[in-house]
């Protein structure tokens, strides 16, 4: 039988990425915003539906470049249920991390606790669209504005998501996509950031080439987190899929949905009425008490079976042993819970639905034993 991993990248054609980078052998220009850098950039902004698109080499430097960008000072209201990326971002500006608890029915931040963990110092919300689930915008919207706060969404989990039939990228003051070969649209490694503010723009920019404005100028102490000609070419063929591989993962998510949504003590993650998803990940929360074995017991299960469940968001990242003795896990107590007997399912575009059953069928042999 073969592996199934948690996930699998999209790929084109082989002949459809050869052409994409033909011109390469031609023009010699393999990075610093080339012509497949500029192409790629102008598609991504007609996709998303945004009015800007900076391109990073990944979706880590759009963040950590972002928050450079905007000058955050002090704390920086986030959640602890995320990849190691947002709070590393925060943590690497010299920012402190305030852990927000988590809704336990879509795992994004609670807004209606962002309030109280407000203090003087506090300069941004770092919310985490989580597994592509939208956060509550309005009321995160309301609060920022409330108290003069910017607004940083980690959207590396919703791309081509739309909410209320907006792209999700139009959000807050910057919204930070990942196109890591993980995720639903990869471009190898890569990132971008949306954005409004035409001078963020140029921030931005300078920070991922150096500090130089000018062939003789630089006038800022930047990074170095430009997108390559080849990420760029991997973009713009994926990007002309990326429709069609989202409908193949919807019907993944819908026989995983049929086939789990009965089963005692498993909860599957729910879809907002106004949201268009993009099906990234299949999360299920397992209460051991009623389904009568754990989270651990069903993913050691799948991997007897070369079956790479993920663990996916464990340990929270307030309790990373890089932070030991710092944040305390206890503070909140939903992603705590959530994060203990969460489990995200195998799924891509490519996963048969015969596999779906299986994978079903041997998480249903471990209740009650
Ligand atoms: C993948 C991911 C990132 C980082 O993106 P990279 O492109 O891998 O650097 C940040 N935040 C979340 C929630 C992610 O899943």
């Amino acid at each position: 039988m073969n592996n199934i991993n948690v996930t699998r990248s999209s790929m084109p054609d082989f002949e459809e990425y050869i052409k994409e980078i033909k011109p390469l052998w031609e023009s010699h220009w393999l990075t610093n915003m080339g012509e497949k850098h500029k192409q790629f950039q102008a598609e991504l902004i007609k996709y998303m539906e945004v009015n800007n698109v900076e391109l990073l080499i990944n979706g880590h430097m759009a963040l950590e470049l972002s928050m450079q960008a905007l000058g955050l000072t002090g704390e920086v209201i986030t959640t602890p249920f995320t990849f190691a990326s947002t709070t590393h971002a925060i943590v690497r500006n010299g920012l402190t991390p305030v852990f927000c608890d988590i809704d336990p029915d879509d795992f994004t931040i609670d807004a209606d606790k962002i309030e109280a963990l407000i203090t003087e110092k506090t300069s941004a919300i770092v919310p985490v669209h989580v597994y592509g689930n939208v956060c509550n915008i309005e009321e995160i919207d309301h609060i920022a504005k409330k108290y003069n706060l910017r607004v940083i969404y980690d959207a590396a989990h919703c791309f081509g998501v739309k909410y209320k039939n907006i792209g999700i990228g139009n959000f807050g003051d910057v919204s930070c996509f990942s196109f890591h070969a993980t995720k639903v649209f990869n471009s190898i490694e890569g990132g971008a950031v949306c954005f409004k503010n035409p001078d963020f723009g140029q921030a931005i920019y300078k920070l991922k080439n150096f500090g130089i404005s000018g062939p003789e100028k630089v006038d800022g102490i930047g990074a170095n987190a430009k997108m390559n000609e080849f990420c760029a070419a991997m973009g713009l063929c994926n990007l002309r899929h990326i429709d069609g591989e989202i409908v193949k993962r919807k019907a993944v998510y819908e026989r995983y949905t049929a086939n789990l949504k009965n089963i005692d003590g498993l909860h599957i993650n729910f879809v907002n009425d106004n949201t268009k998803p993009n099906y990234s990940y299949f999360p299920i929360v397992i209460d051991e008490k009623v389904f009568g074995a754990d989270r651990n017991d069903v993913f050691e299960k799948l991997r007897e079976a070369n079956i790479g469940a993920r663990k996916y968001f464990y340990p929270l990242t307030n309790n990373f042993d890089c932070f030991h003795g710092i944040f305390d896990e206890k503070l909140t107590p939903n992603a705590l819970y959530i994060s203990e007997r969460v489990l995200t399912l195998p799924i891509y575009a490519d996963l048969s639905i015969a596999d779906v059953d299986r994978i079903c069928w041997i998480i249903s042999q471990c209740e009650k034993r």
